[in-house]
């Protein structure tokens, strides 16, 4: 079987109540980046955070980052593009990343798209309350065609977001128009917990969306539960070719002593090796997914 891929997804919007080892600071992601690197990850998913923990998606502090990042190892860089917190003007949600493209040394190596729009509440089942009942992630397909294409131009690899079995559907018709380059890279974003929108994070809802991962095409996909464990569901993804995206911005671990996320990913790595997975290089990442080779 290939090579295992791990994208450690450090922080997104966590705060650290649940985990105090949440990285926010340009010095403190990068510290994370290079523990994770060590200990299996490949690709580096970060959120930029004001020092208050906060979301403050800048141009500055994103370079600063990556250049952080970089002086420490090799680990491939994927942004975000700001999730809901970036969402007032849906077409300049990219602006950023083409911003940090121009410069070799701050260019992202890849970048989400969410193929289609989500209510992001929570839901308390112990009390029946929702929480955040406005909350929309919205994704408009202008928006979509709008990102694959300017990350196209900039030689950003685009990673298909995919909370449902539509997202896979509309991101596989965006390989279809000839949007998205092959491979196309898939993270299958399960939910739990309080996360309602997604499918659950079992085999289950995990083959749910492989199974309309389009067929005939090169693909590659990676699992990812918001608000659940992934070290539970890594034996059935590494026995099944996948590809896992572990970090306590997602999940806080709280069952496994809420580990900084280098242990989160060194665990996974010795569940995918004793699957019989070897763990891939960010060198290894690049060719399987033909990245623009560094500057
Ligand atoms: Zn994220």
């Amino acid at each position: 079987m290939q090579k295992m891929i791990i994208e450690a997804r450090v922080n997104e919007y966590a705060m650290r109540d649940e985990n105090p080892h949440v990285p926010w600071s340009p010095s403190e992601i990068a510290d994370a980046a290079a523990r994770c690197r060590d200990a299996g990850a490949s690709i580096l998913h970060y959120h930029s955070r004001a020092a208050d923990g906060s979301p403050l998606q800048t141009f500055e502090l994103n370079a600063e980052i990556i250049r952080r990042v970089r002086a420490k190892c090799d680990i491939l860089i994927l942004p975000t593009l700001g999730f809901f917190s970036n969402d007032e003007d849906p077409a300049s949600r990219i602006d950023c990343m083409l911003q940090l493209a121009k410069d070799p040394q701050t260019k992202p190596d890849l970048a989400p798209i969410d193929t289609g729009s989500v209510n992001l509440e929570t839901f308390d089942a112990a009390t029946g309350a929702f929480a955040h009942a406005d909350r929309v992630y919205e994704n408009r397909t202008d928006s979509l065609v709008h990102y694959a294409k300017s990350l196209r131009q900039a030689g950003v690899k685009p990673k298909l977001v995919c909370w449902s079995i539509g997202f896979v559907r509309r991101a596989a018709a965006m390989m279809e128009a000839g949007l998205i380059d092959e491979p196309g890279y898939f993270l299958l974003n399960m939910t739990d917990g309080p996360y309602i929108t997604g499918h659950p994070g079992t085999p289950k809802g995990l083959q749910a969306l492989v199974d309309f991962l389009p067929a005939g095409r090169d693909c590659v996909w990676t699992a990812n539960i918001v608000g659940g464990s992934l070290v539970d569901l890594a034996p059935y993804v590494a026995g099944n070719g996948g590809n896992i995206a572990p970090g306590i911005g997602d999940y806080a671990y709280g069952e496994i002593g809420a580990p900084p996320n280098h242990e989160v990913v060194r665990r996974i790595a010795d569940i995918a090796r004793a699957h019989g997975r070897d763990i891939a290089t960010p060198d290894d990442v690049r060719r399987r997914l033909k990245l623009t080779p560094p500057a």
